[in-house]
């Protein structure tokens, strides 16, 4: 007969639940963004087991996609590029598996040209999240769950998430935005060294207000679809999510507004915050002649507030680790900003666990 306790000896040493009722794993991620989920994978091919935790409704962390009706927005991250062949080889086999494609090899700019290089930019074929959710789709991922409380104790980590449930960790890595990880430490009255608590606390982000908006009737860009105003206020970035390949639906557009207008009107109304975004938007909006548009009319939008976009000051290495009980710190703030930081950070914080647990 199958009793409780015959079933906790048949699971594996990390998966034992104790008669206290606290969950074991030998890494706990905080984090389903590409980082966690990139060092979870890293971590498991090793050998080690190894559960992640995400406070949002699926995974990807920045790497968002979401759907209104039958449009699709990419709102976070839109692209990225590959610099260092140690990502390169990752993305070769997303590509080979098709969870990724080249979109184009440049963006309109301010002026409206298009300039191109040789230098691939790659997004998801169903969207930025679609690579997450491919990461994710064979490890022990728990969504709609935040960590709330971590305690360290001799041999480990106790981490408490907000449903009350009690985990017991011999390692943890931490991969959200630095000051929610410093937050979360600090929770359970663990003290980080001066020196490392100093380098985190250096750690900053711009903030990024991302619209969602479907325009009436038929509105488009330019192919490939995009412009990108480098440093550019209020509006940085435009996308025809259409034209991109990612929304079925035509006319639905990311607007993204500079780090000093996202400051500036951080608390200001979504209707003021879309309307002026799309007046500024819309110079660059064609119609299916690709003529130029006056006063494009906005159907249903959305508003998303990203607190931690990218940072603007990072750290030296591609993580930072602390010996015991042992933690490592982890995301695009080391790795560097963008979405291969956050994969190579990834990638070393998964070398260090594995060198810390041995
Ligand atoms: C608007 C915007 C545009 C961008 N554009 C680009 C671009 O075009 N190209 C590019 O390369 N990069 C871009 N980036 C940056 C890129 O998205 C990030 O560098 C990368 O996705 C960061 O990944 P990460 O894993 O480090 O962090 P995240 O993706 O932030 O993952 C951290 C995760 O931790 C979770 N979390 C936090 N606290 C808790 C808790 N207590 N319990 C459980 N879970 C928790 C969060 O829900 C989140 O999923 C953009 C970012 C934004 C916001």
């Amino acid at each position: 007969m199958i009793t409780p306790a015959s079933l906790r000896n048949l699971l594996p040493d990390e998966f034992r639940v104790s008669d206290s009722g606290t969950n074991r794993v030998t890494c706990l991620v905080v984090g389903a963004g590409l980082a966690g989920l990139v060092a979870a994978r890293e971590l498991r091919r090793r050998g080690v087991g190894v559960v992640v935790f995400d406070k949002g409704r699926g995974a990807g962390g920045r790497l968002a996609t979401r759907r209104i009706g039958d449009a699709v927005f990419d709102h976070g991250a839109q692209f990225f590029t590959v610099r260092e062949a140690e990502f390169g080889r990752h993305v070769d086999e997303w590509l080979r598996a098709g969870v990724v494609r080249e979109w184009c090899r440049g963006f309109a700019h301010g002026d409206g040209a298009l300039r191109a290089d040789a230098h691939p930019r790659y997004c998801g074929t169903s969207g930025m999240a679609g690579i997450a959710k491919s990461l994710a789709a064979d490890l022990d991922v728990r969504t709609g769950v935040r960590v709330e409380s971590l305690v360290a104790h001799e041999g480990g980590w106790g981490v408490t998430t907000d449903a009350g449930v009690n985990w017991r960790a011999a390692s943890l890595l931490l991969t959200p935005p630095v000051p929610q990880s410093l937050a979360l430490i600090e929770s359970g009255g663990f003290t980080l060294d001066a020196e490392t608590k100093a380098h985190l606390a250096r750690i900053a982000y711009d903030p990024c207000i991302a619209v969602m908006v479907i325009f009436a009737g038929m509105v488009t860009l330019p192919a490939p679809g995009a412009v990108q105003i480098e440093g550019g206020e209020p509006v940085y970035w435009i996308a025809d999510n259409n034209c991109k390949g990612v929304s079925p639906r035509s006319s639905a557009f990311t607007i993204h507004a500079g780090a000093d207008f996202s400051r500036a009107h951080w608390e200001a109304d979504d209707e003021l915050i879309v309307a002026t975004l799309t007046r500024h938007a819309e110079k660059f909006l064609r119609d299916t002649n690709g003529q130029p548009l006056e006063n494009a009319q906005v159907e249903t939008q959305q508003v998303k507030r990203w607190r931690y976009s990218k940072p603007t000051v990072t750290y030296t290495e591609r993580c930072l680790a602390v010996q015991t009980p042992p933690l490592v710190f982890a995301g695009d703030a080391f790795g560097g900003a963008r979405v291969e930081g956050a994969a190579l950070s990834g990638l070393a914080a998964a070398e260090q666990l594995a060198t810390l647990l041995l």
